[in-house]
């Protein structure tokens, strides 16, 4: 029996939609049978449990080197070392993404699986992973240990399981998710790959209770004001950057933002000035900006430009001399993550939806910011999901994991992977 006609039947099959409650799934029976039917299927989900111990030591391992966004590199070289011993060509793009390649038979398509490698740690924090009974704890052990984790097993299990793909397959670990990083690692991916690419699998941290498929977009902003600076009793009356800022901010915090589309600011950062007897020679504020549309993200963009503009003005029209000096302003963006939507009846998230019936998991869609930001905005299927066991505080020194539960976030991943790369064609037995 051909198994990969079933795959090809199971990917041509029209998506359930997402609300369909649980117990108005096809019983057990009507199930999709190819995944338990395949004996290299078999073999690779089988694996998973006789290995746990030895993914919960991947991931402590590869946790504890330390990796900011932009200084990836040590720990990239690590899990070059364990892509190629899953069997895979390895090598480390440009960019310092590690892209481990299984050839599929057939080669002109390609599914990436990914997990980025980079954490919002600075160097200096101290990482070594505690035991708490079950749990592990240290800054990254869930974002993105989990996903990291994630990638080695999945990718060391379809090699030992002797699985053949019909797409070829690229295990990815990419730099730059994190913040600044400004999804630096999954552009470049998207780049070099984006005419093969057929759909892009994100491991991001722990949890199997949600699948993203809408990208949340966003726009770091900084605004710069700056002046000739002076003395704050012999040049006073000189126009002062820090006040300009000051009455900009106010202005544009009460901009007024739609509840739906949902729409965010936030002021996270402001600088500026050299004494507190010194008129500042500069001032500057960076701002975060969310949108669940496009267009609404525009408008923030330009009423922020517009406040800074107003808030220059009214500064330079108060200033009591203005023989001494004029502002200027400027807003630069930081970074921009671009939004997009995977379409209810992609194969994607239909191959997604039936791993978790096989697995007996239910999972809600979500809108975030994620590496799956990237394809998404390029209009290749993409989501991304939680690698399996718990984990909370992420960002913080407190981050946790608890691998219990790991076993199903693994085999769903697969699943989902095997189900949008299919197999090549068995010889016949
Ligand atoms: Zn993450």
């Amino acid at each position: 029996m051909k198994h990969a006609a079933l795959w090809v039947i199971l990917l041509a099959m029209p998506v359930r939609p997402a609300s369909v409650p649980h117990n108005s799934r096809p019983s057990p029976s009507t199930q999709y049978p190819q995944f338990a039917d395949n004996s290299e299927v078999r073999a690779a989900l089988a694996w998973f449990a006789r290995n746990l111990a030895w993914i919960n030591e991947q991931q402590s391992r590869l946790t504890e080197i330390p990796a900011p966004s932009f200084q990836e590199g040590q720990r990239a070289a690590a899990v070059k070392l364990l892509l190629a011993s899953s069997g895979l060509e390895v090598q480390i793009d440009k960019t310092g993404n590690v892209i481990g390649e299984l050839r599929g038979a057939d080669e002109k398509e390609i599914v990436v699986l990914s997990a980025h490698l980079d954490t919002v740690f600075p160097p200096s924090t101290p990482i070594k992973v505690r035991h708490e009974g079950d749990r592990l704890l240290a800054p990254g052990i869930s974002d993105n240990g989990t996903g990291l984790a994630a990638l080695i097993a999945i990718s060391r299990a379809c090699h030992e399981a002797h699985i053949k793909p019909r797409r070829t397959i690229l295990f990815v670990a990419d730099v730059g998710e994190e913040g600044e990083g400004n999804l630096r690692g999954m552009r470049a991916l998207i780049e070099a790959y984006k005419p093969k690419l057929k759909a892009v699998i994100v491991l991001d941290g722990s949890g199997t209770d949600h699948v993203t498929t809408k990208a949340l977009a966003s726009r770091r902003l900084e605004a710069t004001i700056t002046g000739p600076g002076g003395h704050s009793w012999s040049d006073f009356g000189m126009p002062n950057p820090i006040n300009a800022l000051v009455r900009a901010s106010v202005r544009f915090i009460n901009t007024k933002v739609p509840v739906a589309p949902r729409t965010t600011f936030n002021i996270g950062q402001i600088e500026g000035g050299t004494s507190v007897n010194s008129i500042p020679y500069e001032a500057k504020l960076k701002v975060d900006i969310r949108s669940e549309s496009e267009d609404e993200l525009t408008k923030l963009e330009s009423a922020l430009r517009d406040c800074i503009a107003a808030g220059v003005r009214d500064e330079m029209e108060s200033s009591r001399d203005r023989t001494k000096g004029k502002l200027e302003w400027k807003v630069e963006l930081l970074g921009s993550r671009p939004g997009g939507e995977l379409p209810a009846n992609s194969a994607l998230l239909a191959a997604l939806r039936s791993a978790d019936e096989f697995v007996g998991n239910q999972s809600r869609v979500e809108r975030s910011s994620t590496d799956a930001n990237v394809p998404l905005a390029h209009g290749i299927d993409a989501i991304s999901i939680g690698a399996g066991g718990t984990g909370g505080g992420a960002h913080s020194l407190q981050e946790w994991y608890e691998p219990a539960g790991r076993e199903m976030g693994l085999k769903r991943a697969l699943l989902t992977l095997l189900n949008v790369s299919g197999l090549a064609e068995e010889k016949a037995r």
